[in-house]
């Protein structure tokens, strides 16, 4: 291919990244509540036109999700199993799964959730980093690609409950080492979690191991 010829074709691409980028309207919703908990909701939405629905309905599984006596069983009984030890275990120091799961019932209430698109996001969707939110440091709200959306609820439930999890203090210390062993930390799991019963509800029994997740 000839120097012109990828000048041109770089400038298309481009072109194509900043119109798919800049064209969504951003629209707002005050607050979601849940289905099944009426009186829990989560705070202000900002989002694409596009995506504000498929982000609303990912924050209500959540919320059913984290609210449920199951998530907090299910939790409790991966700690015991598979948390003590093992690479992952040093995430888990400390980790009591009531007192967690109040934690994210409480934070999950009033969260804000607001997007973000454009060239540079897409270079962290697509790049190494293969980041699709972030949490939004402490109070602020939490952050969702907008190259990552619209995808299916349970999964934007998993991204939800991930980042509310970082808000509670967990971490994912391996996420920059080794993934596998990440996804036996506890945001990971949690997300992780939430995504089984979006998706499993209607199971009777939910075990998860690392290896199912
Ligand atoms: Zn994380």
């Amino acid at each position: 291919m000839t120097k012109f010829f990828r000048t041109a074709l770089g400038g298309i691409w481009l072109s194509f990244l900043l119109i798919s980028s800049g064209c969504t309207s951003n629209q707002i919703a005050s607050k979601t509540c849940s289905n099944l908990h009426t009186e829990i909701c989560a705070g202000k939405i900002v989002a694409p036109q596009a995506s504000i629905e498929n982000i609303r309905s990912g924050v209500r599984v959540a919320i059913d999700a984290i609210y449920s006596l199951r998530f907090e069983k299910t939790l409790n009984e991966f700690y015991i199993k598979n948390a003590k030890s093992g690479p992952h275990s040093a995430a888990w120091v400390g980790f009591d799964a009531e007192t967690v799961a109040n934690q994210l019932r409480t934070s999950i209430k009033n969260v804000e959730i607001v997007t973000y698109g454009g060239l540079w996001a897409f270079v962290l969707r697509f790049g190494p980093a293969q980041n699709i939110a972030y949490d939004g440091d402490g109070n602020g709200p939490i952050r969702l690609n907008e190259w990552a959306l619209p995808r299916s609820i349970p999964s934007l439930g998993n991204t939800v409950g991930h980042e509310v999890a970082h808000k509670v203090g967990l971490t994912h210390p391996s996420s920059s080492i080794n993934r596998a062993v990440a996804n036996c930390e506890p945001p990971y799991v949690i997300g992780a979690l939430i995504e089984k019963l979006a998706q499993e509800n209607t199971l009777p029994d939910l075990e998860i191991t690392c290896n199912s997740l």
